[in-house]
């Protein structure tokens, strides 16, 4: 057990029927860590770039949590996607665009794969990573 009994990742109680072992509270907090300490290679801002290039709206509407059309979404759903791809963790890519970690799960469901691959090869993102 993590010395103060809190998830070593997110600081909620492990609670009482933790192992003894258990230093994460769940196993997307684990996850969440291990992706962390892998260092994505290719940068926030080349991915939002790419994705805006290619979804065709703005980068700075994708970074601004206040756009909410259709199109800014569906977009800032694809660069999500393309970051978890790239090794950024679910919290890392929360906090790069000011969300919460359930919504970057739910844009990661509903991205679109086409999109994705277009902007995954844009920012050059090989299979072989992908596939890690
Ligand atoms: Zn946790």
């Amino acid at each position: 057990m993590s010395p103060d009994g809190l998830c070593v990742w997110c600081r909620k109680p492990l609670g009482e029927r933790a192992h003894w072992y258990a230093t994460y509270c769940s196993r997307l907090c684990s996850d969440d860590a291990a992706a962390e300490r892998r260092k994505p290679a290719i940068g926030f801002e080349a991915i939002v770039i790419a994705t805006a290039e290619i979804c065709g709206v703005a980068a700075e509407d994708i970074r601004s949590p206040a756009q909410r059309s259709r199109e800014v979404t569906d977009a800032r759903h694809v660069a999500m996607a393309v970051m978890r791809r790239c090794g950024y963790s679910n919290a890392a890519i929360a906090r790069l665009f000011g969300r919460d970690r359930s919504t970057v799960i739910h844009s990661l469901r509903v991205a679109d794969e086409g999109w994705a691959e277009r902007v995954a090869e844009a920012v050059g993102v090989s299979r072989q990573e992908r596939a890690a």
